[in-house]
């Protein structure tokens, strides 16, 4: 489903800087995929490539089959609204909606009619436990309990792929095993899964471990 043949990014400076050197890359669909890597080594790089936030400056991106290099931006940012959901260390809610309201306004943009979006917030919800907190506004939901809105949030546009930077980096121990229990079923349920983290904890969540170190890309085989 993520396939990246050459794909290199170099950031035009000056000075320019190549934060990710030409690499080839394979996630097979239902892959959970941990990215690690120090501070500084194209890690965030990596993620903005394969969630179409940046294009490669070279080689090619296939995502679901589609060489998104080859799409107009409009058309990108499309595939990106339908494919991917993104789910981010500080979870980016809106402190005065409830977490229902900050489901579904994921949606305000699509086609989706305002009914049905409230419909599909609550499934999501629902999908990561949340349900009877439907109502509450962030402030008064747990650091690990914000992180499975955004969770559903990322969810509610039916992607084909999460990804997620640093989910638990925010979270105590405990509220940041739940999430990574949630990730897990989210992954036994189908969903491709992939989780950059320098957690050594999380990355050892992830089936596969991808690591980046000076912008390339390298596989970490499991003990
Ligand atoms: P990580 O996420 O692993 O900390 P990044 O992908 O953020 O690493 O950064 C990789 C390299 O690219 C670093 O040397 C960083 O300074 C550089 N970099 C990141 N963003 C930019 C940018 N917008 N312009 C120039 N250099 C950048």
């Amino acid at each position: 489903m993520i396939e990246f043949r050459g794909v290199a990014l170099t950031y035009p400076g000056p000075p320019p800087v190549e934060a990710l050197k030409p690499c080839e890359l394979l996630v097979r669909r239902g892959e959970f995929v941990t990215i690690v890597g120090p501070s500084g080594s194209g890690k965030s790089t990596f993620l903005n490539v394969a969630g179409l936030l940046d294009s490669p400056t070279a080689g090619s991106y296939l995502l679901d089959g589609i060489d998104t290099g080859r799409l107009p931006d409009r058309a990108r940012t499309a595939l990106r609204g339908r494919r991917i959901g993104f789910v981010f260390q500080s979870f980016h809610l809106l402190p005065h909606r409830s977490a229902l309201e900050n489901v579904s306004l994921a949606m305000l943009y699509t086609s989706v009619p305002r009914a049905r979006r409230l419909v599909r917030a609550r499934e999501a919800l629902e999908q990561v436990g949340l349900a009877r907190r439907a109502g509450a506004v962030p402030g008064r939901l747990s650091g690990g309990e914000r992180q499975r809105v955004a969770i559903a949030r990322a969810l509610v546009g039916r992607p084909s792929l999460l990804l997620c930077d640093e989910p638990t980096g925010n979270l105590d121990s405990e509220n940041a095993a739940s999430v990574l229990t949630l990730l897990d079923e989210l992954h036994t349920a189908g969903m491709t899964v992939m989780v950059i983290t320098h957690d050594a904890e999380v990355a050892a969540r992830g089936l596969r471990t991808v690591t980046v170190r000076d912008g390339r890309l390298g596989e970490r085989t499991p003990a």
